[in-house]
């Protein structure tokens, strides 16, 4: 019998072999043949369920959708004996519908008319035969095939940005992410896509002019049958592809030219200036080609940008393009006129005009006219006048060759000083003020572009990523964007511009509709339903002083000023006294706002400080928290940076003291500021994740706590690490991405030595009130690794320190900077939170920090 399956593997080596496999009398009985099952019915179910559920979770194990009997018998030997039951096994599957006999399955997939899969099948069967011996007979595994389908239209969906057009792939696409889905053989995927064809989950069609481009439609999310290629997905797609093709001729061309001028050079060494001339002339022609291409993806890109944004359009289009009697109804909700949507059909058209242009210059030959032989001539003698590199010996190692090489003295010359080259700097330099650009970039495979991209461009700020999808939010300054396009093309990743005027739209939707009345009640939920300026923060710690409801139980301390004088202040809640804890020996440390732009962090300790002080007497597991500890919270540590944030850059990340750069950049304001979260003096000096780059929005800072803000907050905690009082645990308030973060963050291998007790411990309540939303683990491994952070800090002075990444989850989605525009699953509101989520966030991490300082006293770790 000729297995489906590549390779027989060992049973015994199987993860999740029944234990029952042990046991010699058992396995006796399972492997006999059955008896009847009115003589023991209870032992003939259990054999059926055993048999039935270990040949399944075997097959899933081992990747196989396809099974017959001869390969499970074999597979399943014990102690030199095969299974003599496994007919009726295979005879109970079949009659549940659990297993389909290949036979059947391929005649009831009639929608696919070019199945190949029964062809790749067993060669023993006898297919035109109705009744194949069961023995004989290949079957599919039902459950097993859905399952696998399932996932891989899950992992195509989970690239659909634009679900307008983005739920079409080129074929080829399509196989890959089977690939991806661990399908390994053909005969696999083929039965994958017919169950999905049948469920009507994908359709397969061929578009262009000859029909020659294969593509895969699959189900939109959310929707349950796939619907028909619309006009603006194939000019999509057309375009896409063309892009693509044009990329890989570019490449092409590169090496060409390359390949050319070192033979030019090699002829000038020889003096062969003829055939240098000849060469020349060649490859001025593959440049100018060159141009035109690298012109047309400029502009297809462009033209995709376009498209892209105008996502909302394109449904209407589609309406309209398929005559559908709906695009009335949406043309009266968005309001548009049919001269709007007129200009809107113009627009398709034009995109199939380009399209014809980009075909028509794919096929065009390189032209031979167009070259201007003085131009040559110059570039020749230019050539001439450049020292020839010196061609590396084949045999010689690089170096060696080096040290060899006689080095003419015009080479080791300092070049001519340009008086134009410091304007150009100075100009370079100046482009960051200019509006910058948000854009979400994809990659291919999952590898450390991060530091890739923080060498080459240290002025680009991360807004967040996703490791396991490899996309990524990133801010880039105007100055960047053509190298950083290259850089992105350069390793086949895709990029979407989010907005080019982040400024505007975020402006305009972050101004508070109603003007804020204070309360008189200190814990009245206005303090926590806005987000406070500075100011009004400041004010809301004075009547937590003087307020009669709160000020027995709080104490403030101003801890020191920032750059532009304002105060830093903790606000400590004194827990209860007992007659048992005459004084409390250990406290917790909470603070948010650290990163000036992530504002739910502010709103949710606050939510903290307040909740703490509500039911201090009323919730039981808060009271015994208070009896043991005594919290110390500082909800704004970053206040430059907050209002910076508020009033000139939504986006603005680090504080706002000037750097050495600030003065020479002539008022530049990106290279002002110090990133706090890189600034702590632990690890500072390992740079791995922080940048010495002043501009850069992730800049340590000159020297370790440099920063006022953190080394009042280091001189806080180290003197009160002397007292009498230690602090045994520290909350940091980050946002965003869903993350219960554990130290260390500055190394990947190295762990804290109470990494196991912490993971557990904060696992447990991610399960319990989190609702498993949480994703729990080391910082440096969960995002990135990073040097000089708050929480490695602490935890060189406490047992438990930890971070928390509030909402949203990241899902690779960009972020949503209009507000007017319905918030869909196209974007994600990002560091733009609305005020109502403090409470939702604020309820969540207060139970979490509860539940997890509460299994602490219950565990009696203290
Ligand atoms: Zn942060």
């Amino acid at each position: 019998m000729t297995s489906l399956t590549p390779k027989p593997s060992q049973i015994e080596s199987w993860d999740r072999l029944p234990s029952d496999w042990q046991n010699d009398e058992r396995m006796d009985a399972l492997f006999s043949f059955f008896k009847d099952r009115d003589l023991n019915a209870v032992h003939y179910d259990a054999k059926m369920k055993f048999w039935s559920e270990t040949i399944i979770d075997y097959c899933e194990d081992h990747g196989l959708l396809q099974i017959d009997m001869p390969t499970i018998v074999s597979r399943f030997r014990r102690k030199g004996r095969t299974p003599k039951c496994l007919d009726k096994i295979f005879e109970e599957l079949t009659k549940q519908n659990r297993l389909i006999s290949t036979n059947d399955y391929a005649n009831s997939q009639q929608s696919w008319s070019s199945w190949t899969f029964n062809k790749l099948a067993s060669p023993l069967t006898g297919w035109m035969s109705p009744r194949t011996p069961i023995d004989q007979e290949v079957f599919i595994i039902k459950e097993l095939v859905d399952k696998k389908a399932q996932q891989v239209i899950d992992t195509l969906q989970s690239n659909v940005y634009v679900p307008t057009f983005d739920c079409v792939v080129s074929f080829s696409t399509f196989i890959d992410t089977c690939r991806r889905c661990t399908l390994i053989d053909e005969n696999s995927i083929n039965l994958i896509i017919s169950t999905l064809t049948k469920d009507k989950k994908i359709l397969i069609d061929h578009i262009g002019d000859a029909k020659d481009v294969k593509v895969v439609k699959f189900i939109m999310p959310g929707t349950s049958i796939v619907r028909p290629l619309t006009e603006i997905e194939t000019s999509v797609l057309l375009l896409r592809h063309s892009k693509q093709r044009l990329e890989e001729q570019l490449k092409k061309t590169d090496q060409q030219i390359e390949g050319l001028l070192a033979d030019i050079y090699r002829h000038l060494k020889n003096s062969n200036r003829t055939a240098a001339k000849k060469l020349l002339r060649k490859k001025k022609l593959l440049e100018l080609e060159h141009d035109k291409k690298e012109n047309m993806i400029e502009h297809l890109n462009s033209v995709l940008t376009q498209i892209e944004q105008t996502d909302c359009s394109s449904l209407i289009i589609n309406a309209y393009s398929s005559g559908v009697q709906a695009h009335k109804e949406l043309l009266r909700k968005n309001g548009l006129t049919p001269d709007a949507v007129e200009d809107m059909i113009d627009e398709v058209h034009e995109m199939l005009d380009t399209q014809n242009e980009i075909d028509e210059a794919l096929r065009r030959p390189v032209t031979n006219d167009t070259t201007d032989m003085t131009e040559l001539e110059d570039e020749l003698e230019e050539l001439l006048k450049q020292p020839i590199p010196p061609t590396p010996a084949t045999s010689l190692p690089i170096n060696v060759d080096i040290i060899n090489t006689p080095i003419a003295d015009d080479v080791i010359k300092p070049p001519e000083t340009d008086p134009f080259a410091d304007l150009e700097l100075r100009l370079q330099k100046l482009g960051v003020q200019e509006p910058e650009h948000v854009w979400l970039v994809k990659f291919p495979h999952k590898d450390n572009y991060l530091l890739h991209i923080q060498k080459s461009f240290p002025l680009i700020d991360l807004l967040q990523h996703d490791y396991d999808q490899s996309s990524y939010v990133f801010l880039i300054p105007n100055n960047y964007l053509s190298d950083f396009t290259h850089f992105i093309h350069r390793l086949h990743g895709s990029y979407r511009i989010i907005t080019n005027n982040p400024e505007k739209t975020w402006k305009k939707s972050q101004r508070r509709s109603k003007r804020w009345v204070p309360s008189d009640n200190p814990l009245d939920q206005t303090y926590y339903q806005h987000f406070l300026s500075y100011d009004e923060q400041q004010d809301w710690y004075n009547l937590l002083k003087t307020s009669l409801l709160t000020k027995k139980f709080i104490r403030s301390y101003t801890i020191g000023h920032t750059y532009e004088n304002r105060t830093l202040t903790i606000i400590k809640i004194l827990g209860h006294s007992h007659r048992r804890h005459q004084q409390r020996k250990y406290a917790i440390y909470i603070d948010g706002g650290m990163h000036a732009r992530e504002w739910l962090s502010i709103g949710v300790a606050n939510y903290i400080l307040i909740q703490f002080l509500k039911l201090r007497k009323t919730n039981v597991k808060v009271r015994e928290i208070l009896y043991n500890f005594d919290i110390y919270m500082l909800p704004l540590m970053n206040p430059d940076g907050y209002e910076f944030s508020r009033h000139e850059n939504r986006l603005w990340r680090k504080n706002r003291s000037p750097t050495t750069h600030s003065d020479f950049w002539n008022g530049d304001q990106s290279c002002y500021g110090i990133d706090l979260n890189r600034n702590f003096p632990y690890e500072w000096n390992n740079t791995i994740g922080a940048s010495d780059h002043a501009c850069s929005h992730s800049y340590r800072g000159p020297s370790p706590a440099s920063e006022n803000e953190v080394i009042s907050v280091v001189t806080f905690l180290r003197q009160q690490q002397l007292s009498n009082q230690k602090f045994y645990a520290y909350f940091n308030l980050h946002a965003y991405g869903r993350f219960w973060l554990l130290p260390w963050t500055y190394s990947l291998s190295k762990k804290v030595s109470n990494y196991d007790e912490l993971f557990n411990r904060s696992s447990k309540v991610v399960s319990s009130v989190m609702k498993k939303t949480y994703r729990v683990g080391q910082a440096s491994r969960l995002l990135y690794p990073c040097t000089g952070t708050s929480i490695d800090f602490a935890a060189t002075l406490m047992p438990h320190a930890m971070t928390f990444e509030l909402s949203p989850m990241f899902k690779g989605l960009p972020m949503c900077f209009d507000q007017n525009k319905t918030l869909d699953d196209t974007c994600t509101v990002g560091f733009l939170t609305d005020p109502k989520e403090i409470e939702i966030d604020g309820t969540e991490i207060f139970n979490a920090i509860v539940e997890y300082m509460y299994s602490i006293i219950r565990d009696r770790c203290l």
